[in-house]
C-alpha cells in the first residue's frame, strides 16, 4: 500500500518565501489609497468618489476626500486607486474548500448519490495532502475573486490541521473551519456524547485563533437527513453549551432538499426548524446552510431565535434542490449571507458570480425585476456575512475602526465599462477576474491580480497531477455525454 503523503510535505514542496509574511508585516506602516471610488457599505451606504482610505497596521484609520487625507497623511505610503473601486472583502459563508480537486465531477447528480458515490469515497480515500492541496487551490481562487473570509462547514477530523492552518497563514485569508462532528454510533449514553464533543473541542481549542487570528474553529454539525443517521439529544445539548463556552459558531446543512425535510417530518412529526429548536441547534451563533424547503412557520422560528442562514443560489439551481424563498426570509428579518458551496456543485468559488445569481434566481421566480436587487446582493455578501459569523463590529464595511479587509476592483474592462451605476456593474457586469488588489487585516494578499502568498503555477501543477491520481483511485469518470454513439 502506498504511504499516505502528509499535508506538511506537500506544502514544503511548493515554492514559497518563508520570510515573506514577516517582511510584509514588518513593512506595514500607514498606507493611503487615493483617488479611489469607495462603496463604503456604512449605515448610509455612501459611495464616495475621488476618495482615500487610510490603513494603519490592521485597521482602517480614515475614509474621506482624497485631497484632505493626502494632505493630512503626507508621509503615508501611497497606492494609486485611480479607476479602481474599493469594496469590503467578500465573505463566502458556505463553501466546501476541500472539494476543488474534484471540480466538475459532481455534475448531473441528485444529492444522495452525490454524497454516497463522490463525497464520501473522496473523504475516505484521500491523503491528508490531497485535502490540504484542495483547500489551497480553493483559497487561492477565493482570494483572486475578492473573498477575504470563508466558512468551510465540514472539515474532516482526519485532515492535517497543522498544514491546513499553515496554508491559511501563508495566503493570509480568514478561514472559519467547521470541524465535522456527528453523534457517536451506539446507545444514547450521556458520557459517550460528552466524550465525542470533548474530543472535537480538544482539536478546536488547539487551532482556534491560530495564524495571528486568521483561523477560527467552529462546530461543523450534522443533523439527521436520511434513514440511519444517528441522533442523541445529549450530544446536541453538549455542542450547544460548549459552543457558548468557547465563543464559537455552529454551522450545518438544514432543510436543504425535499427528501431531508420529509425525513424529519416522517420520523419526528415536526418541521426541521422545530426539530433544530428542540435540539438546541438554533440561535445567534448558528449559521444554517441552504434552507431551500423552509415553510412560513420555520421562517418565523429562525427570525425569533436570531438564527442566520446562508444562501447558495448557484448550487441550489445546479443540483435542483429547491428554491429558498429569499425575499420572504429577508422580509421576516432573518440575516442572510451568501455562499458558493464549492467546486463540486457550483463549480467555482466566485462570490461576484454568486451575487448575480441570487438576483437572477429570485427575480425569475417572482417575475419581479427587483425581487432581489444588486444592492441587496452586495449587502448579503458583505454585511450579511459579517453578521452571520458574529463579526459585524470588525468586518463587512469600509469604516474607521474596522479591520482593513478590502478589495480593489478594476471595472475599466471591456465587459464592465462604462460605469453609470457602480453597484450594478459590480454585481451584474463584473466577475472574479475584475479583482485587482486585496487587503486582509491591512496585509496585501493579492496585487494586480496575482496571489502573493504562494506560487500559482506550482499549485496548479500539483493540482493537475494529484487530481488525476485521485480520480483514478476513486474510479469516478466525468459525466460528459460526448461523443454520442
Ligand atoms: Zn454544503
Amino acid at each position: 500500500m502506498p504511504v499516505p503523503q502528509s499535508g506538511v510535505k506537500i506544502l514544503q514542496s511548493l515554492r514559497y518565501d518563508y520570510y515573506r509574511k514577516q517582511d510584509l508585516l514588518a513593512d506595514v506602516t500607514v498606507l493611503l489609497i487615493d483617488k479611489v471610488t469607495v462603496v463604503t457599505m456604512d449605515k448610509q451606504r455612501r459611495i464616495l468618489t475621488d476618495a482615500a482610505i487610510v490603513i494603519d497596521q490592521q485597521e482602517i484609520l480614515s475614509v474621506g476626500a482624497s485631497e484632505a487625507l493626502t494632505t493630512q497623511y503626507a508621509n503615508a505610503d501611497r497606492l494609486d486607486g485611480n479607476d479602481l473601486v474599493a469594496i469590503p472583502g467578500l465573505i463566502d459563508a458556505h463553501c466546501h474548500a476541500d472539494q476543488s480537486l474534484l471540480r466538475g465531477l459532481g455534475d448531473k447528480m441528485h444529492w444522495i448519490p452525490f454524497l454516497d458515490d463522490v463525497v464520501e469515497p473522496y473523504l475516505a480515500m484521500r491523503d491528508p495532502a490531497d485535502g490540504v492541496l484542495a483547500n489551497t487551490l480553493a483559497m487561492m481562487e477565493m482570494l483572486r475573486g475578492g473573498t477575504t473570509c470563508f466558512v468551510s462547514p465540514n472539515v474532516d477530523p482526519r485532515d492535517d490541521y497543522e498544514a491546513l492552518t499553515g496554508t491559511v497563514g501563508r495566503l493570509g485569508i480568514r478561514a472559519i473551519l467547521g470541524r465535522f462532528i456527528v453523534p457517536a454510533e451506539g446507545p444514547d449514553n450521556p458520557d459517550t456524547a460528552r466524550q465525542t464533543v470533548a474530543d472535537a473541542t480538544a482539536v478546536m481549542r488547539q487551532w482556534h485563533k491560530s495564524q495571528d487570528g486568521l483561523v477560527s474553529l467552529w462546530f461543523g454539525l450534522m443533523v439527521p437527513r436520511v434513514a440511519g443517521d444517528t441522533v442523541h439529544p445529549e450530544f446536541y445539548r453538549e455542542v450547544a453549551s460548549e459552543s457558548v463556552r468557547m465563543g464559537v459558531g455552529i454551522t450545518y446543512h438544514f432543510c436543504s432538499e425535499i427528501e431531508d425535510a420529509e425525513y424529519i417530518v416522517d420520523e419526528y412529526g415536526v418541521r426541521p426548524a422545530e426539530w433544530s429548536r428542540d435540539h438546541h441547534a438554533l440561535g445567534e451563533n448558528v449559521l444554517l446552510i441552504n434552507g431551500c424547503q423552509v415553510t412560513p412557520l420555520e421562517i418565523e422560528i429562525l427570525a425569533e431565535t436570531g438564527t442566520h442562514l446562508v444562501h447558495s443560489p448557484v448550487a441550489n439551481m445546479k443540483m435542483g434542490t429547491g428554491i429558498l424563498p429569499l425575499p420572504d426570509v429577508l422580509a421576516a428579518g432573518v440575516n442572510v449571507a451568501l455562499g458558493t458551496d464549492g467546486a463540486l456543485n457550483n463549480n467555482s468559488y466566485d462570490m461576484i458570480a454568486e451575487m448575480k445569481a441570487a438576483c437572477l434566481l429570485h427575480n425569475a421566480v417572482r417575475q419581479n425585476a427587483s425581487a432581489i436587487t444588486a444592492e441587496t446582493a452586495l449587502e448579503m455578501a458583505t454585511l450579511g456575512g459579517a453578521q452571520a459569523i458574529g463579526r459585524e463590529q470588525e468586518l463587512g464595511s469600509i469604516e474607521p475602526g474596522k479591520l482593513a479587509d478590502l478589495v480593489l476592483v478594476d471595472l475599466k474592462r471591456i465587459h464592465s465599462y462604462p460605469v453609470h451605476d457602480v453597484v450594478s456593474n459590480l454585481v451584474f457586469s463584473a466577475n472574479g477576474s475584475n479583482v485587482h488588489t486585496v487587503f486582509i487585516g491591512g496585509r496585501k494578499v493579492v496585487e494586480g491580480g496575482r496571489i502573493l502568498g504562494l506560487d500559482e503555477a506550482d499549485v496548479l501543477e500539483q493540482a493537475r497531477s494529484r487530481s488525476e491520481a485521485l480520480r483514478a483511485k476513486l474510479g469516478i469518470a466525468a459525466a460528459n455525454a460526448w461523443p454520442v454513439s
